[in-house]
């Protein structure tokens, strides 16, 4: 498994790999990887013959107010499960590399931003976006894998891809959950043992959206409202939004007719957590 670490180095790497006709297959982190990372990986692996994987901790998608300093970080782990994994390289570039003095650029859209997590999160998909333009010019990918879990980031990068003609072929992989439902994230290493079990509240959220909707409740507010209470039931849950949406647009839905998106955040003490589920009628 090959270390690359400059921009030049990685270029080179994926232009000589190309030149060999060999299929590159990416998947782009921010590190602390768990199984959901994993399993990204493992479902590019049999798609390509060479498996690339990035780990930049992107400090344009932090808010001035968030965990950008307090991310966790473990890379001897990292490139341990990457090598499991099959990875052959591991693009592994610092802030410098990135963004360089007089750095300018931005990527921005239009839609999908104006969406969950979005709206209280500004600066948010803007550097998700640039970032990602620049990893895909940098790793020339074939096939590109990014996670569910993220919904809202899946969605921005599929229309990214389309509106920028990258020919990458964008996949999703399911949401990985611990034993008792919890997603996996990184950034569940910040809780507490009481918080954790109150985390527990956001995926009990979603199979209870499930039953009610099963049940004949089409009505998007009476579902946020129990929903809501629901997640209240837990100590220091704090609801950020519980969202019904069109799953192509985002938009926001009152009554459930058609498949339906259901996201969720949620603070617990001070740790933001995400999730979401498809429900088809
Ligand atoms: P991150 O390191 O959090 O930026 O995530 C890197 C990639 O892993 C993104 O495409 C995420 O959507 C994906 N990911 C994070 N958590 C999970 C999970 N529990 N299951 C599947 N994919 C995940």
């Amino acid at each position: 498994m090959e270390i690359l670490k400059t921009t030049s180095q990685m270029q080179s790497w994926s232009k000589a790999k190309r030149k060999e006709s060999k299929t590159i297959c990416f998947v782009p982190t921010m590190g602390y990887l768990h199984k959901g990372h994993v399993s990204l990986l493992e479902k590019g692996d049999p798609l390509c013959d060479e498996l690339v994987l990035s780990i930049f901790v992107n400090p344009t998608q932090f808010g001035a107010n968030e965990d950008l300093d307090s991310y966790p970080m473990d890379i001897e782990n990292d490139l341990r499960l990457a090598k499991e994994a099959g990875t052959t390289a591991v693009f592994l570039p610092n802030k410098e590399i990135i963004y360089p003095d007089n750095f300018q650029t931005q990527i921005s859209l239009t839609n999908l931003p104006n969406h969950l997590c979005g709206k209280s999160r500004p600066v948010h998909f803007g550097g998700v976006a640039t970032v990602v333009t620049k990893l895909f010019n940098i790793v020339m990918p074939d096939i590109a894998i990014f996670g569910q879990k993220d919904y809202q980031q899946l969605q921005l990068i599929r229309q990214l891809t389309l509106d920028l003609d990258f020919d990458i072929k964008i996949l999703g992989g399911d949401i990985v959950r611990e034993k008792d439902g919890l997603a996996m994230s990184s950034r569940n290493a910040y809780l507490t043992e009481s918080q954790r079990a109150s985390a527990i509240s956001l995926s009990k959220s979603l199979n209870l959206a499930k039953k009610l909707i099963s049940e004949g409740e089409k009505n998007v507010s009476a579902l946020q409202e129990k929903l809501q209470t629901f997640i209240h039931s837990y100590t220091e849950t704090n609801v950020e939004y519980i969202t019904f949406c069109d799953p192509k647009t985002l938009e926001d839905i009152e009554l459930i007719n058609n498949e339906v998106l259901l996201a969720l955040a949620v603070k617990v003490g001070k740790t933001r957590l995400i999730d979401n589920v498809l429900i088809s009628v």
